[in-house]
């Protein structure tokens, strides 16, 4: 992958992962004080404290569906981190830059996520 796609993918990661954490702040009242920290925290690095602030204080506080967005968010900047992002956790065939545009945070390719989507 282009360093220039790269790029633009991991700010898009980024930006979509401050969305999720202000969204589940609006919701979650109760939890707002820690996950406004959170967000605070989220939005000065990205680096492995950051990780472990959302495992740890975030998982069990916030809405299921977004949760597991941000995860996927979370884990598809790890692999940024880790140079293996854009390539399939399943197959490590290299996912294609238009399904990546299309969803930046996919961790498989198609057939695979496919394959996977039948089993369930
Ligand atoms: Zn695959």
């Amino acid at each position: 992958m282009k360093n220039e796609d790269l790029n633009t993918l991991r700010q898009r990661l980024l930006d979509a992962r401050q969305d999720l954490m202000a969204r589940i702040a609006q919701q979650r009242g109760g939890a707002l004080g820690r996950v406004e920290a959170a967000v605070e925290q989220f939005g000065q690095s990205d680096d492995e404290h950051a990780q472990n602030i959302t495992e740890r204080d975030l998982a069990f506080a916030i809405d299921e569906h977004e949760s597991a967005e941000l995860n996927a968010v979370q884990a598809a900047l790890v692999r940024v981190r880790e140079g293996t992002y854009g390539e399939c956790v399943d197959c490590g065939q290299t996912i294609s830059l238009a399904r990546l545009q299309a969803t930046p945070e996919a961790e498989r390719c198609v057939p695979c996520q496919t394959q996977r989507e039948h089993r369930h």
